[in-house]
């Protein structure tokens, strides 16, 4: 929606809007076959067709306005079940007729910003679809970052571990677009290519002397430039360490897909996953000061 409303126009209707959302779930299926929890979905099955070259783009577009946005419309404005209060577009008409006019919310949105979110969105979808191709829920899936490459790595076990993506799409949502440290805004697509770093809140060297893993999603933030070469290999005061206990919490309220591999890390209970923290600051704490603080 955001690429067709950025043209700049009023209204979009659904067959304008059913070739890049049809060409998008094409290209996931090309990365990962599966794509839904139903396998047998007639929309995705068009998409199959269209990639094996067994239909053309005129009968993919017809199956998408048929049944490719079935749920779509109705689930957009929904959060864990409740509508939010901000309206995206408006729907108008019905099947083949219908219109979406963009309101200014979505419009606001400026292209860098758009990219930005599809990175996150996509990220997203990575650890989904990819949790299905290893054959388990998102649940049961460990996740953690290759350092030397900043690699989000999900496994079930060790014969079957996957790189979704860089890190720093899964955390950008979640900082709203800023320095998780300092709160200097990250939010442009340029922003987060150059000056975005994948930060580990206690540091990377002292968790081969720590019981807690450090190199999980728990411990990692987006941060910017400055702020990642002044923290260094420095360990945070505690207020720095609480608001990632904070961050994680978003993660787990709004179900996101990294929500259990946090949970598995840092416990079942919020009372649970605040000992953790505080029992990761306090080992941490054995081994360096903690002092560093964002200027
Ligand atoms: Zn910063």
């Amino acid at each position: 929606m955001l690429e067709v409303a950025t043209a700049g126009s009023e209204s979009i209707r659904v067959q304008d809007l059913a070739v890049p959302f049809a060409k998008r779930i094409c290209d996931h299926l090309k990365i990962e076959d599966r794509q839904a929890t139903n396998p047998s979905s007639n929309f995705l099955a068009a998409c199959r067709q269209y990639n094996s070259g067994e239909i053309d783009l005129d009968t993919l577009v017809s199956s998408t306005i048929s049944k490719g946005f079935r749920y779509v419309f109705d689930a957009f404005h929904q959060v864990a079940g409740e509508d939010v209060p901000q309206r995206f577009f408006i729907l108008e008409g019905s099947g083949g007729n219908r219109v979406i006019h963009p309101t200014e919310q979505l419009l606001g949105i400026n292209r860098s910003t758009s990219a930005v979110l599809e990175g996150e969105v996509e990220a997203r979808w990575r650890l989904v679809e990819t949790a299905w191709s290893i054959g388990v829920s998102a649940q049961l899936l460990d996740v953690q970052m290759n350092g030397a490459t900043e690699e989000l790595i999900v496994s079930r076990d060790l014969d079957t571990r996957k790189s979704i993506g860089n890190a720093k799409w899964a955390f950008s949502g979640y900082q709203d677009g800023k320095c998780f440290y300092c709160s200097v805004e990250l939010d442009t697509i340029d922003l987060v290519m150059t000056q975005t770093h994948v930060d580990h809140v206690i540091p990377h060297s002292l968790g081969k002397f720590m019981t807690t893993d450090v190199d999980h999603v728990w411990n990692l933030v987006n941060a910017c430039a400055d702020c990642n070469l002044s923290k260094s290999n420095n360990m945070p005061e505690y207020a720095v360490v609480e608001r990632v206990y904070k961050r994680n919490e978003y993660y787990i309220q709004s179900n996101h897909p990294l929500k259990d591999a946090i949970i598995r890390a840092t416990g079942k209970t919020a009372a649970e996953r605040v000992r953790t923290i505080r029992r990761a600051f306090d080992d941490a704490g054995k081994l360096m000061p903690t002092s560093w603080n964002p200027r």
